[in-house]
């Protein structure tokens, strides 16, 4: 018996507005001859789902990237990440903290909540967009034979990150990857086809996966935003009026060291380290 045919009727890039979906959203506008020789050519849309708390030179980006593409860039949003967090909220009202805050309790037992943020604010608003944009229609199966294909920026050095798609009516699928190339291919890449100009590391402002050259980045790049990470993370232990706390068990903290922010990088600053890591990211949403 022969199966029925697929056949894809949309293609979307998601773009998490980072180095490696940058590069690679510049390269599908050029119609770069080796992604078109791998089934590549443009795709019919790409996409970026806002938190609306990234920092500034993120949104700046995004508006110069819009600019150099020949096929459209789309926002969307679940929500706002800020507000909601603040009330101990998720998207969908439920008292919960989504984001992966790092906790030490009475006994001075260490543990990390859970990531969940990237699922409502990146992926589901992605995935709802998209299908309708596909012609899925509310509350109906999606067509059995129509197949959408959702674009990544995974680079060859972080395949260990690519993950089959939990919805039957996606396929995902890496042209980077496909291509052979790295991050740093991607940096190297832009450095020469745009000189001076400077490739963010997109994420949420208060984001606990920043590494520690990261979070200098952003309090070199963006001031204010860094002082709000910093004084976010202070209430997030000390405010008495706090849902954050209301709802766990242990004092949170942004950075992995479990203590204040401000005190870890100041400490990293004095001691002259910069260090070249960014190891956990939203799957290839945030940060790439
Ligand atoms: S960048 Fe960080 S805080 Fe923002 S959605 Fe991704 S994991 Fe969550």
């Amino acid at each position: 018996m022969v199966a029925d045919a697929k056949t894809v009727v949309y293609r979307a890039l998601s773009l998490g507005a980072g180095v490696q979906s940058s590069v690679l959203a510049l390269l599908l506008s050029r119609s770069d001859p080796q992604l078109l020789k791998r089934g590549y050519s443009k795709p019919d849309v790409a996409i970026f789902a806002d938190t609306g708390w990234e920092p500034e030179y993120v949104y700046l980006h995004l508006d110069w990237l819009e600019n150099q593409l020949d096929f459209p860039l789309i926002r969307v949003s679940s929500g706002d990440l800020r507000a909601n967090l603040r009330q101990g909220r998720t998207v969908s009202g439920h008292r919960f903290v989504d984001v992966p805050l790092f906790t030490v309790d009475e006994n001075g037992k260490k543990g990390m909540l859970r990531r969940q943020c990237t699922n409502h604010y990146k992926i589901a608003p992605i995935y709802r967009k998209v299908r309708s944009l596909a012609g899925g229609r509310r509350g109906r199966r999606f067509p059995k034979n129509n197949r959408v294909e959702m674009w990544l920026g995974i680079s060859r050095d972080e395949v260990g990150r690519m993950k089959a798609s939990r919805e039957s009516w996606v396929d995902h699928r890496w042209p980077l990857v496909d291509l052979g190339m790295t991050r740093r291919d991607c940096v190297e890449w832009f450095s020469v086809e745009y000189s001076g100009r400077r490739l963010p590391r997109s994420a949420c402002v208060i984001c606990p996966y920043r590494s520690d050259e990261h979070w200098l980045e952003l309090k070199r790049r963006e001031p204010d935003s860094y002082n709000e990470a910093v004084r976010f993370d202070r209430w997030l232990r000390n405010s008495t009026k706090n849902p954050i706390r209301e709802l766990l068990n242990g004092r949170p903290y942004l950075h992995a060291a479990r203590r204040p922010l401000g005190t870890v990088i100041a400490d990293r600053e004095a001691q002259g380290v910069d260090l070249n890591h960014f190891n956990e990211e939203c799957e290839g949403l945030c940060g790439t």
